[in-house]
């Protein structure tokens, strides 16, 4: 109350001191002016109409002045009454603090809302096509733009979702447009922060359970210089990924390796980052071993697509050295960007990263401890050699059309009753459909000798096509799904399955 009283007695004050002023004003005027100009001010005064239509100015300008007085200090006393947390887009805590506030039961005053699609976890291998209905994704609903009144414990909680109008730059240009971030605030009525804090506290371990054992994917958008999107989903089964033979197992131990070697490197004074670089045809599953190499050491992905204009190198670099901690930086068609400057298509003025901008964010993530660089390109040979040097690029591993290893090993992965698990291979058609606990003896022994003609198969398989044949290991999933009911077609829809590949 004393405070009230207090800030009633400075509003007094302040209005005193505003009569004063205009006083003040008045004196100096008179003194300022010369004797000319004085007479013209008194000339208004002695005119009807224009001492009124100067009454009204003065009337006008008052009635302003007070009203942004009376706005600020009503916006002041009613802060005393209340305690109030924000968090801005681009920190970790908005996804977080976004989701603990979709999953509170909506109030009916919520009339404004915001709604965005989730998809429902898929099986360990994610990346079937599925021919029959296709899935549609849960709708979440949240509280849109505007405050909003929600329930916690029994407290009343405000939260309001700022977005703020979108600054345009001097040219109105898209490419240079400034997006400025969004807020989320939750405010409770009273002096104790503990409630608000328990909230935030709430949302991220909410956040961290919820991630445990799963790979998040964080991405962005052109223009943004943070992680704007990211979804987690259960880890991509490593097996599930088939590359030349020994490829997979010595990349994982070169990681691992690098992983447990940090004193190692701080001992010699070595930045301790570790840089890859994937490349050849797309298609032969760079970015399904990334993502599947990140489930397995559960770490996160972080990926940047450079080959998308809309990135200019200060973008990259506030990205590369903000991604969330343990994860893998992925950097997707590295050469894109560059190849499309040097043959002039960047347009001028177009955001775009440049060669010295990818160096320096390359460079500049050795701030970041035990950071692991991957970088894909279609096209090694375009790539200016200061990029893939050593210390910025310390493995290059080809990724090749299919060899024969992995053509029987995608042949066996889609024809066989059980996956390279062991378990029951999940066939989307049959979705619903539990394995049993234990198999009949019977049923057993049906399965075994299906497998055993499948293993025939696959050897026939790998008597038609060939690693000359050009064929990517995403060309041999396509084929051997659309065959995966039928072994005994596979052999004799070879010749077709090569013809429309050359053709593609
Ligand atoms: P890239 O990054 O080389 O262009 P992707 O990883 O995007 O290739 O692969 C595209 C699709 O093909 C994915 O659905 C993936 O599951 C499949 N695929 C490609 N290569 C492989 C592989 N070596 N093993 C398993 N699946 C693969």
């Amino acid at each position: 109350m004393d405070t009230l009283v207090t800030k009633a007695g400075e509003l007094l004050n302040s209005a005193a001191a505003v009569f004063d002023q205009i006083v003040v004003a008045g004196s100096r005027l008179e003194s300022t002016l010369s004797p000319a100009a004085m007479n013209v001010v008194k000339g208004i005064m002695g005119n009807d109409v224009l001492s009124a239509g100067f009454f009204l100015m003065i009337i006008g300008s008052s009635y302003t002045f007070f009203k942004d007085l009376i706005v600020g200090y009503y916006n002041e006393v009613q802060s005393w009454f209340y305690v109030s947390i924000i968090v801005q887009e681009g920190d970790q805590l908005y996804n977080w603090l976004s989701d603990w506030v979709a999953e509170r039961p909506l109030t009916k005053s919520i009339r404004h809302l915001s709604v965005k699609t989730v998809w429902a976890e898929n099986d360990e291998d994610m990346d079937y096509f599925d021919d029959g209905d296709e899935e549609r994704p849960k709708l979440v609903y949240a509280p849109g733009s505007g405050s909003h009144v929600l329930y916690h414990m029994g407290y009343k909680i405000s939260v309001s979702r700022d977005s703020p109008e979108q600054e345009s730059s001097e040219d109105d240009d898209m490419r240079n447009r400034i997006l400025k971030k969004q807020s989320i605030t939750i405010s409770t009525v009273g002096w104790d922060m503990s409630l608000l804090k328990m909230i935030v506290q709430d949302a991220m371990e909410k956040s961290y359970k919820k991630k445990a054992g799963k790979t998040t994917i964080y991405s962005t958008q052109p223009f943004d210089s943070y992680w704007s999107n990211s979804e987690t989903r259960a880890p991509r089964a490593f097996h599930s990924v088939i590359l030349a033979k020994g490829l997979k197992e010595e990349l994982l131990s070169d990681i691992t390796m690098f992983r447990k070697s940090a004193r190692w490197y701080h001992d010699r004074g070595i930045p301790y980052r570790r840089g890859y670089l994937l490349h050849g045809p797309p298609g032969t599953g760079k970015t399904s071993f990334i993502v599947a190499l990140a489930g397995h050491l559960r770490m996160n992905v972080c990926i940047v697509n450079l080959g998308i204009s809309g990135f200019n190198d200060k973008q990259l670099n506030q990205l590369l050295n903000s991604a969330p901690r343990n994860s893998i930086l992925l950097m997707e068609d590295v050469d894109a960007a560059l190849i499309k400057r040097k043959a002039g298509k960047v347009q001028e003025g177009e955001n775009n990263v440049t060669l010295s901008g990818i160096l320096n964010s390359l460079d500049g993530i050795t701030a970041q401890e035990g950071s692991v660089v991957f970088m894909t390109t279609n096209h090694i040979r375009k790539l200016a050699p200061a990029l893939i040097r050593p210390g910025r690029c310390d493995r290059k591993l080809l990724f090749d059309y299919a060899d024969e290893h992995q053509i029987r090993g995608m042949c066996l992965k889609f024809l066989l009753s059980r996956s390279a698990s062991g378990h029951l291979t999940t066939d989307p058609l049959r979705k619903g459909e539990t394995e049993p606990e234990e198999i009949d003896p019977k049923e057993q022994a049906r399965m075994d000798a299906y497998d055993a003609h499948v293993h025939e198969v696959a050897d026939q398989v790998c008597q038609k096509i060939t690693h000359k044949d050009s064929v990517t290991t995403a060309q041999l999933q396509a084929f051997f799904m659309l065959h995966r009911e039928s072994p005994d077609t596979i052999v004799e829809a070879i010749p077709g399955f090569l013809k429309e590949i050359a053709r593609e």
